[in-house]
């Protein structure tokens, strides 16, 4: 067997054609042709109010916390078992972080302890669909509204996965999407981001073009084009967009395939699962699986470490992610809440199996029998 690696970068066979068309046109800097169709294409097919290309998801959450005009002192509820840009955009503004726990039957945030986490500073709460499986979104909605917060919601693993039939991303006031490499559809380094709440939409199209209202100016509304607002170089280059537009073309494909693999990953280590306590991905009745990730959680660290070494002996790359921000170098020192065990759990025992379009059903069933040989042996 050849060696399988985690992740490989998909790439459809049309992404040069469009680059080079791009080239052509003659206007490489961002906001053009290819721009507007992927934020047209996006408004439309999962009923965002507003789409804005950016060059990362990180860039996405960073446009999100200058919206929500977030200032020292202020705090906002995240859970600590996600990745770093979940936060890092609001601690930058000296926001405080008050990390929530996972729930127990997945690492997404457990929303019945969100409304003891929220005090009179709390400005938002960032939503991570962990593996892109949805958080109860009306629960948190409801509290949001309850108590006037935001709801930005971290889409990056979510493309094309739903809540009770609604788009992630399209239910929070803000989404953030990621194309990272590792995600569904990719474009090396680039996301969007996602405006669901129209006051905010001329304010997200200044501070996407550096503070300037460029955006007004060229449609007509402004008479001058000038510094109105603070913003940054959010917008990717025309390169990228026509990138995106050769992913967009197969996502219907690419989504099938990778369920198809999650499936059978679901499939092969039910009994497993059942006979030895590995607990595998659950999905509750309102969220989809958009075959993002697939992911085991095993009984001790002890216990992954050597399924981890047992898999690589057998030429497979399995990895594990997200250790839990509250106890991270950067942050634990600022951290004064309660114990997050489920957090840690998954940091812990959390394991994750390659899942990627180009893997086939053949090398799913040689990995899911090499995971079976460790527990029986
Ligand atoms: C990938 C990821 C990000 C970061 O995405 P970038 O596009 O690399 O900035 C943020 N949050 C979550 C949950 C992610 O999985």
């Amino acid at each position: 067997m050849k060696h399988i690696y985690f992740n490989k970068p998909h790439l459809t066979g049309k992404e040069l054609g469009y680059m080079k068309k791009a080239v052509k046109n003659g206007k490489l800097s961002g906001d053009g042709l290819y721009t507007r169709q992927c934020q047209a294409f996006f408004e439309k097919k999962y009923n965002f109010g507003k789409v804005l290309l950016t060059n990362s998801c990180t860039d996405a959450i960073e446009m999100a916390a200058m919206l929500c005009n977030v200032k020292e002192g202020d705090e906002v509820i995240a859970p600590s078992f996600t990745f770093v840009s979940s936060v890092n955009p609001f601690v930058i503004r000296g926001v405080k972080i008050i990390f929530a726990d996972s729930a127990a039957e997945n690492p997404n945030m457990d929303v019945k302890q969100i409304e003891n986490l929220i005090t009179p500073k709390t400005k938002a709460i960032v939503v991570v669909h962990y593996a892109g499986i949805a958080c109860d979104m009306d629960a948190i909605m409801t509290l949001a509204k309850r108590h006037n917060i935001l709801i930005i919601e971290d889409a990056a693993q979510c493309i094309d996965s739903f809540y009770k039939k609604k788009p992630l991303g399209s239910i929070g006031q803000l989404g953030a999407f990621s194309f990272h490499e590792s995600k569904n559809i990719i474009t090396g380094e680039g996301g969007m981001l996602t405006i669901n709440d129209k006051h905010f939409t001329e304010r997200a199209e200044i501070i996407w073009e550096k503070g300037t209202n460029r955006s007004a100016f060229f449609k007509g509304k402004a008479d001058k084009y000038e510094w109105v607002d603070v913003g940054s170089s959010f917008l990717p280059s025309e390169i990228t967009a026509a990138f995106l537009t050769a992913q967009i073309d197969e996502l219907d494909k690419i989504q099938t395939k990778r369920k198809k693999l999650w499936e059978r990953y679901h499939k092969n280590l039910k009994d497993l699962s059942a006979k030895k306590n590995i607990k595998l991905p659950y999905i509750p009745e309102y969220a989809t699986n958009n075959g993002h990730m697939y992911y085991l959680v095993c009984n001790s660290r002890n216990e992954r470490t050597k399924l981890i070494d047992y898999l690589n002996k057998n030429s497979i790359q399995a990895v594990f992610h997200y250790q839990s921000l509250h106890k991270s170098p950067f942050y634990k020192s600022h951290y004064k809440g309660a114990e997050l065990q489920n957090s840690d759990h998954y940091s812990d025992c959390l394991l994750r199996l390659p899942l990627y379009y180009d893997l086939n059903l053949k090398e799913v069933d040689y990995i899911c029998e090499k995971v079976k040989e460790f527990y029986t042996n």
